[in-house]
């Protein structure tokens, strides 16, 4: 049966272009030329977007961005080193509660939901706590879509004197991040968000030095992201069976995001796609929950009043019309997401607050 492609609203899996989907339709030898020029290609091309190419080495991982996260974890902290993450939204918690269960000392500085992470009170804890060899932050946190401030939190962490590991998993392809000037020992990122990849792979950038230096410090196997590492050097070819489909596809997202003109022509899509949203989205009724100070361009949420339907209730009127929304994700308000990235632009937009206005007219008539 053939039903209509649904538009994923949603910060990944989401919409892809059909070119991206069409590169997945053949199949690959793992171990054949064909191949491993593909994956040098994904890495060299990853690098490229953040400009690493001189100081840090791309290392892709087989599974979804918690995967490349907790082998970042596991891969550069030391048994001995202690793991401060800034936390404001559950992807932070995440990493806290991966570096706990892997045994490694960890400390936490909370914010609110709505409260980007302040460089001041983290070089006031730094001062504090000379224990903490690792700083780990969420570039976007993808809870509300707030985006904290990067080039100041990784300047108090190397004044400091530690490593930064930031998860930069739903901003990477579309924000600015800058290795060669910006000082990051690891940036964890996945195929399927802004790079509008496929799901299936997540991938650290990280210093030579911290890479080379971390040699037997994870305590898993397939999540050792310096074995990973030496096994790409050695022969360019994955350690363990790679998702070949999954990396045609993402080396076909990333020759269109050259194309569309690299990350500053994305962002401009995504601030494009965020406006049209959220200013027809207030005029429907449902306020943006962040200032708009600190809301990213990723996704956007949303307060739902107490007059308005349900959230599944508005969920399937708009599914039924094509589009596939995303729950709040707050401890306190009552809130549901839409995300704004994608292969999609402004147009879809304006088709989504259509059917959005025509499920609140078919809710509450
Ligand atoms: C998507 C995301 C992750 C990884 O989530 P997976 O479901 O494992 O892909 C991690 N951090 C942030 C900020 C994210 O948005």
């Amino acid at each position: 049966m053939m039903t209509d492609p649904q538009i994923l609203l949603t910060p990944g899996p989401l919409t892809t272009h059909p070119a991206t989907r069409q590169a997945m339709l053949r199949d690959w030898g793992s171990r054949d030329a064909g191949f491993i020029a593909l994956t040098a290609e994904m890495r060299a091309r990853l690098l490229g977007i953040a400009k690493g190419g001189a100081s840090h080495a791309a290392v892709p991982l087989q599974g979804s961005g918690t995967f490349v996260v907790e082998a970042a974890i596991a891969t550069l902290l030391k048994p001995s080193d202690r793991l401060l993450v800034l936390v404001n939204g559950a992807y932070g918690e995440r990493m806290a509660t991966i570096a706990r269960r892997m045994g490694r000392e960890v400390a936490v500085l909370r914010w609110p939901e709505d409260h980007p992470v302040d460089p001041a009170q983290l070089a006031e804890a730094l001062r504090a706590d000379a224990a903490a060899t690792h700083i780990a932050m969420v570039h976007c946190e993808t809870t509300t879509g707030i985006l904290n401030p990067l080039a100041e939190v990784a300047a108090v962490v190397a004044r400091a004197g530690r490593h930064f590991l930031l998860d930069a998993m739903s901003s990477f392809g579309a924000l600015p991040v800058d290795l060669a000037s910006v000082p990051i020992t690891a940036l964890m990122a996945s195929s399927n968000k802004c790079l509008e990849g496929v799901p299936g792979i997540g991938f650290a950038l990280i210093d030579r030095a911290a890479l080379a230096a971390a040699e037997g410090n994870s305590s898993s196997l397939s999540l050792d992201l310096h074995a990973q590492w030496r096994g790409f050097e050695r022969d360019g070819q994955w350690r363990f069976t790679p998702p070949v489909q999954v990396v045609a596809a993402l080396v076909v997202a990333l020759r269109r995001l050259e194309e569309e003109g690299g990350p500053e022509a994305r962002l401009r899509r995504y601030c494009r796609n965020l406006e049209i949203l959220a200013s027809g989205m207030k005029r429907l009724g449902f306020p943006l929950f962040l200032d708009r100070a600190v809301q990213a361009p990723i996704i956007a949420t949303f307060h739902l009043p107490k007059a308005a339907p349900k959230f599944q209730d508005l969920y399937d009127a708009l599914a039924a019309r094509g589009f596939l929304i995303y729950p709040g994700k707050l401890t306190e308000a009552d809130t549901f997401r839409i995300g704004c990235i994608g292969a999609i632009d402004e147009t879809v937009f304006r088709r989504l607050l259509d059917a959005m206005e025509d499920s609140l007219r078919f809710l509450r008539p």
